[in-house]
């Protein structure tokens, strides 16, 4: 299996995980880019919110509550937190498996870089 977060959500390599369900694991991104950055990444392998249709409609909605979640979890919920997916080279994604920036714990400027 060549893709790093298959690989995570299969517990083939290592990753600290805050939550796991059937649908959706909760990484801690491995290089912060800010107090709080963690990664909710579908267990199924997506490559890219590109390829998404209606049939993924049930998995993104749960992906927005788990982030929700560990927003509440990890204390960002009242301060605030940005979710960002980055989709293709040109805007930043670098790992070819659906994934949702969870971002808090600092102020976060706008518009991004
Ligand atoms: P993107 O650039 O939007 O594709 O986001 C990929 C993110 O995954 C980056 O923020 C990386 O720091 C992070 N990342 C890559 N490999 C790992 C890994 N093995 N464990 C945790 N985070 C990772």
């Amino acid at each position: 299996m060549a893709c790093i977060f298959c690989r995570i959500v299969a517990g083939e390599a290592p990753a600290t995980v805050i939550y796991k369900d059937d649908l959706v694991t909760v990484i801690r991104d491995l290089r912060p880019q800010a107090p709080l950055h963690v990664l909710v990444i579908p267990n199924e392998h997506i490559p890219s919110a590109a390829d998404v249709d209606e049939s993924h409609g049930a998995l993104l909605g749960h992906m927005l509550v788990a982030a929700r979640r560990v927003a509440t979890q990890e204390g960002v919920a009242a301060s605030g937190y940005r979710l960002v997916f980055n989709v293709g080279r040109g805007a930043g994604q670098s790992v070819d498996h659906l994934h949702l920036h969870v971002l808090g714990g600092r102020r976060l400027s706008w518009p991004p870089g």
